[in-house]
């Protein structure tokens, strides 16, 4: 199937409210342009550096995700375009967001990374640790980041029942957050959770943002 094929299904099966990260890293610009001719606006990268060239070379009115892992060194080169950072995961990186947006006269919309899978190799805060970076406040200084909610991962495995516990403790804690914490916030209403394998399972579970890659654009060669 093609492209366009692959994201016409998964279109029809996002229920209203659900949006589309289509994940487009290490493929070419014109996998990203079979997609826009499509329809599709958002997409997702993981490296700055080739995000950085994909927003140079393609329409302005595509919305760039960041969907990898921050290194704080490369956060100045995305502050001017970036629609939405998924994957902060230490104050210090929000920080860093928000000077550089500082300068750069931007709000960058941005989301926590919580770590729920079992696999020690992934990024994010605990929950507690989530929770104690809130309850210092300090995050309430940074006025050019704008907290829009939780981005996480559940375990890759194909034990289903695993992936929805994941899926469904990030959801209590989303819904806790909003409530301690963004109760008057408008912005803070995101979970980005869900991949090719496991979209499914994530919008049952409350996902508003899946991050689908493999799924549109074929296997990666990586
Ligand atoms: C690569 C990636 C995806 C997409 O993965 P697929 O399995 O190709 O759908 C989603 N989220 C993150 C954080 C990724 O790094």
């Amino acid at each position: 199937m093609s492209i366009a094929e692959n994201l016409k299904q998964v279109l029809a099966e996002l229920p209203q409210g659900v949006r589309l990260v289509a994940v487009s890293k290490f493929h070419p610009n014109e996998a990203i342009e079979e997609a826009y001719q499509a329809g599709q606006r958002i997409f997702g990268e993981s490296k700055v550096q080739e995000m950085t060239a994909k927003y140079e070379s393609l329409p302005k009115d595509i919305e760039w995700h960041f969907i990898g892992h921050l290194q704080s060194n490369k956060i100045k080169y995305m502050i001017p375009y970036v629609a939405m950072i998924h994957g902060i995961d230490t104050y210090k990186l929000l920080a860093e967001v928000n000077k550089q947006a500082v300068k750069a006269g931007r709000i960058i919309n941005c989301l926590l990374q919580i770590h729920v899978a079992q696999e020690e190799t992934k990024f994010g805060f605990s929950p507690d640790e989530c929770k104690d970076m809130l309850n210092t406040g300090e995050w309430k200084e940074l006025t050019h980041v704008r907290i829009c909610g939780l981005m996480g991962m559940a375990s890759n495995t194909d034990n289903v029942e695993q992936i929805n516990r994941e899926f469904c403790l990030l959801d209590r804690l989303f819904k806790e957050i909003k409530t301690t914490w963004f109760a008057d916030s408008d912005a803070f209403r995101e979970l980005s959770m869900g991949m090719s394998h496991d979209y499914h399972e994530a919008i049952a579970a409350g996902s508003t943002l899946v991050r689908v890659g493999s799924k549109i654009f074929g296997e990666r060669n990586y």
